[in-house]
């Protein structure tokens, strides 16, 4: 039996756990269902951090707007991925 540091902090059989070459007992610090929503998280953060990067992006180009119809849909796209970005 292990003791999971992820967020269930349950006592569980070690065929629970992933092997983890990195740690002394070559098992993961977290079972395999904490290790699963740990993944699932980063996944979410990523999304979110690609979706600020865009919003930077459109910024960056709305600093220079060529035109005020291109400037608009610049507005527009940001207003796109704030969208998104809640709902994430
Ligand atoms: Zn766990």
């Amino acid at each position: 039996m292990k003791k999971c540091t992820g967020p269930c902090g349950q006592l569980k059989p070690i065929s629970e756990f992933t092997i983890d070459r990195k740690n002394k007992d070559g098992f993961s610090h977290q079972c395999k269902v904490c290790k699963r929503k740990g993944n699932q998280l980063s996944k979410r953060k990523r999304n979110q951090l690609n979706g600020h990067v865009r919003i930077i992006k459109t910024l960056e180009i709305l600093g220079q707007p060529h035109t005020e119809k291109e400037a608009r849909g610049l507005i527009q796209e940001i207003k796109r991925s704030l969208t998104n970005f809640q709902e994430n």
